[in-house]
Formats: structure tokens, sequence, C-alpha cells
């Protein structure tokens, strides 16, 4: 079985294509309340940024200024942390 560490790196990463994937995801889930939560409130907060970007065109300008920052430095420090 996926471990929880597994799942959420698979999560964070969107890692979730493939049906090999798809399923270990999902018979993890079905047997991790702890999992189930956590996968809920990753989407619960997607849905939260995506409703306020698309509320205010000035968040959304912002938004977008800072994804440009953000892969900016990616592209510079060549995705090193
Ligand atoms: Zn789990």
């Amino acid at each position: 079985m996926m471990s929880c560490k597994d799942l959420a790196r698979a999560i964070a990463a969107e890692e979730t294509s493939g049906w090999r994937r798809w399923l270990a995801i999902r018979l993890h889930l079905l047997r991790c309340p702890a999992c189930k939560e956590y996968v809920k409130q990753v989407h619960d907060l997607g849905d939260c940024v995506r409703n306020e970007a698309c509320d205010s065109p000035e968040d959304a300008a912002t938004l977008e200024r800072l994804e440009e920052a953000i892969m900016g430095e990616i592209d510079r420090d060549g995705g090193a942390v």
C-alpha cells in the first residue's frame, strides 16, 4: 500500500495521472481518513484560491505577477532549494 508520505508527495506534485497511481491513491484514501481529509483540504484550498482570483481582476493580475516572479526565481536558480 502507498504510504501517507508518498500520497502527500503525489498530491503536492500533482502526480496523479496513470491508472496504477490513481488506483494506489484511491485504495489508500479508502483506508486512511487522515489522507482523505488532507486531499479534501488541498482541493478546498485550490477552489478558494481560484474563486478569489476570479472574483477580483486586480487579484488575478497580482497572482499572475507573483507566479511570473516565482517562475523567474526558479529559472534563475535552476530550481535549487
Ligand atoms: Zn494516509
